[in-house]
């Protein structure tokens, strides 16, 4: 079999990952079994991160056909039944694997005579929370930015783009990475601590939600919802009709307006959790395991990070949410 290269993810079945920083020599029909088992790529990218700007080199080609016709394996096409092909040479690379490598060393060569510190781990810190982050005043996502305090000097900070080029369209200000390192370390080592308080039953809930009598639940809020939508109507009637005062008025308005929300969020978790269903077991069910597997630490796992956490929430400087790929969110405040 030719040598080709393919680059692993940490993760699997995760479709916002795009970190792939293990790369993986493919020689036998074995290690592509053992490469293709996690989530991968073809190409090798820029600090690992996969996007068009970031494209290096690769050196072979899939042969992609979707099966999203049906979650069945057996409704699956090609296995086998359609021939694959390796070509090799045909076409011009941009650069070759060889200089590629060559090049590689001559950098880190460089790097170690002038004693350039190896900034990796910034590269990595930077693209960890990179789209991730979502402003819940303004819905953007927050950026990377460099600050500077009195004491500590520069540090690294995410900040709302919208906050940044007008302060009166978002009020929301930077909030410092290690805060919020520290935070996902706190959250899980909390998890760690509660499993068998919060995520046993939660995945109990899952398995026992009964998807018919969710659909009745989800129509009687639709119906709750309609006749706070008719009151509201009739306040504001009565108010035009100079029957109610307006600080009246806007009392009962603000308390209307709590039970739409209240109503919307609780349909919104019921929908994701019977669409979601079979996802959010197995994903609560793989964060499970890794809880049984480690201990309460004082570092950030990346990975863990990567793998368990879809977007964060950030609802101010001080208050953010990890919305979790098993469909939970759990807030935690920035110390
Ligand atoms: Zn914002």
């Amino acid at each position: 079999m030719t040598k080709m290269h393919l680059y692993t993810a940490a993760c699997t079945g995760n479709a916002k990952n795009c970190r792939y920083p293990n790369e993986v020599a493919v020689s036998s029909e074995e290690s592509l079994r053992a490469a293709v088992s996690k989530d991968h790529v073809c190409a090798k990218y820029k600090n690992s991160y996969r996007s068009n700007d970031n494209f290096l080199l690769a050196d072979c080609i899939v042969m992609d056909c979707d099966n999203d016709h049906s979650d069945d394996s057996k409704d699956h096409y090609n296995h086998g039944e359609v021939e694959q092909y390796y070509l090799k040479n045909t076409h011009e690379p941009i650069i070759t694997r060889e200089n590629f490598e060559k090049v590689q060393h001559l950098i880190g060569q460089r790097k170690k005579e002038r004693k350039i510190q190896d900034r990796t781990g910034f590269y990595q810190s930077n693209h960890l929370f990179t789209g991730k982050m979502i402003c819940l005043h303004c819905g953007a996502h927050l950026k990377h930015v460099v600050r500077s305090g009195r004491k500590s000097g520069l540090y690294d900070a995410w900040a709302c783009p919208t906050h940044i080029r007008d302060k009166d369209k978002c009020p929301l200000k930077v909030l410092e990475d290690s805060k919020i390192r520290a935070a996902f370390t706190t959250m899980m080592n909390k998890l760690i601590f509660a499993r068998r308080q919060v995520l046993e039953p939660y995945i109990k809930n899952l398995e026992n939600l009964d998807t018919e009598n969710a659909d009745k639940e989800i129509a009687e809020i639709d119906a709750a919802y309609s006749a706070l939508l008719k009151q509201q109507a009739a306040i504001m009637q009565l108010a035009a009709d100079g029957v109610l005062d307006t600080s009246t008025c806007q009392k009962e308005l603000a308390d209307l307006n709590d039970k739409k929300n209240d109503l919307g969020s609780k349909k919104t978790s019921l929908t994701l959790a019977v669409s979601n269903n079979y996802k959010y077991i197995t994903e609560a069910g793989r964060l499970l395991k890794y809880l049984r597997e480690h201990n309460i630490t004082k570092e950030m796992d990346e990975n863990a990070f990567l793998e368990f956490v879809d977007e964060i929430a950030v609802y101010s400087r001080n208050m953010i949410g990890f919305r979790l790929s098993c469909g939970l969110e759990l807030k935690e405040e920035l110390q």
